[in-house]
């Protein structure tokens, strides 16, 4: 008897037909004499048209502590209503909220850390041989409070069940088959990886690759869980996440995209020793999460500044800049929504000369301007204008994949 943790994303409880089809999957694991314990999302756009009716309440920003008591209710909707049909199957089951099922979290609504997860509802439950159906993306803090995961937190739930309960399998199901070298709805020749490891999945997703969401790889390469991601419509192998993996013929694993970026440029900064310090630190006092940077060479005794938010943060930069404009005589700061990073991944790049001139070299063909550049050892990523991001992540994976 083994016990395995499976999650479903929203399009996979979109309908009670997917609820259904959901119903079925886990009950077909249950009648193999296995404990199963199901995180779900909320169904399909949920979490966004819950969003949308906080902003039509109150545009400026409603508080967090209550975004966060809105948004639960999505996922509090999927765990009933497949609760209800595993039911109809006549299968013992329990649904559970997220503080039912033990999580504790830190204070920060809306992008809440997981601390801990008391386990003992969740093995009293399993005592009584119920599957267990956890509300994916929420949890408490110390105040008692609901919280939220962040955007993609189910999958996230998922990953630390599985850890703390030491499952011996943790299934993501959704809509695709498994995690492609780019979004397969975008890039046709996209193929589908067998493994991945866990460095370079953490990568192409905090790189924008939706299919599994970062923080849930980071902590399932603490805690050394392997992940299948597998779609919910099709019977059929995924891709499995894990340490290590076979030896790939392919350097590069995958392109990614990232739309949710926010390129701010500071014009005119005095060019002096410390003026870079005082102003990411005091972005940094805001928790403002700096990704790329770009400094000018100074002229005229002046230099500029431009870095890289998302999307969702630069409001709070520019606020925090604003107080700055006396203190450092800037000329201009500009804000400029409409770019994108798109990324390449690849584990041993490093060691291998001339990546950055294909990856280049693919974008000059395609007419794609390039406003900034990032390398690590596994990654090197490009911002660029958004509106040609989907062709500049066709171009980079024709010439490095295909
Ligand atoms: P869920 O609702 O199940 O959590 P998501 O929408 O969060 O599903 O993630 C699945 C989506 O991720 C797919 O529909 C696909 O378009 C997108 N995606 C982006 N990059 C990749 C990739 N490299 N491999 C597979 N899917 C990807
Ligand atoms: N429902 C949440 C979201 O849409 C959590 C998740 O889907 O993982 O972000
Ligand atoms: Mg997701």
């Amino acid at each position: 008897m083994a016990l395995i943790v499976k999650k479903f994303g929203g399009s996979s409880v979109a309908n009670a037909e997917r609820v259904n089809n959901v119903a079925n999957i886990i009950t077909d694991e249950y009648r193999k004499g296995n404990d199963v314990i199901v995180v779900v999302s909320a169904q399909g756009d949920t979490t966004d048209e819950l969003i949308e009716k906080a902003n039509e309440i109150n545009p400026n920003g409603v508080s967090k502590r209550e975004m966060d008591v809105l948004l639960t209710a999505g996922e509090q909707i999927s765990i009933a209503l497949l609760a209800m049909a595993v039911e109809k199957l006549g299968f013992p089951v329990i649904s559970l909220l997220g503080w039912q099922a033990g999580f504790e979290t830190d204070a920060n609504h809306t992008v809440a850390r997981i601390k801990k997860i008391n386990t003992e509802r969740l093995k009293a439950e399993l005592a009584k041989k119920n599957i267990i159906i956890v509300a994916g993306f929420q949890g408490i803090n110390k105040y008692d409070d609901i919280t939220t995961l962040g955007r993609g937190g189910s999958d996230t739930s998922a990953v630390a069940i599985a850890a703390a309960m030491n499952a011996d399998r943790c299934q993501i199901y959704t809509d695709v088959d498994g995690v492609y070298s780019a979004d397969p709805r975008k890039v046709t020749s996209a193929v589908k990886m067998d493994e991945i490891t866990y460095d370079e999945m953490l990568e192409l997703a905090t790189l924008g690759a939706q299919v599994l969401n970062n923080r849930s790889v980071e902590m399932a390469k603490k805690y050394n869980v392997e992940l299948e991601v597998l779609s919910s419509l099709e019977k059929k192998k995924g891709t499995i996440v894990k340490e290590k993996v076979k030896m790939e013929k392919t350097l590069i694993r995958g392109v990614a995209k990232d739309e949710n970026v926010s390129c701010i440029s500071i014009i005119g900064l005095k060019d002096a020793p410390g003026v870079a310090f005082k102003i990411f630190n005091i972005l940094a006092q805001k928790k403002v999460n700096i990704d790329m940077i770009l400094q000018s060479v100074g002229r005229d005794g002046t230099k500029d500044i431009s870095f890289t938010v998302s999307f969702s943060q630069s409001p709070d930069a520019v606020r925090a800049l604003d107080g700055l404009k006396d203190r450092f005589e800037v000329k201009a700061i500009s804000v400029n929504d409409e770019t994108a990073k798109v990324s390449i991944v690849g584990a041993g790049m490093q060691s291998h000369p001339g990546i950055a001139s294909k990856m280049f070299e693919a974008l000059y063909d395609a007419n794609v301007n390039i406003q900034m550049i990032a390398t690590s050892e596994i990654k090197l990523s490009v911002l660029i204008e958004q509106k040609s991001a989907d062709k500049a992540v066709q171009a980079i994976h024709d010439a490095f994949i295909n």
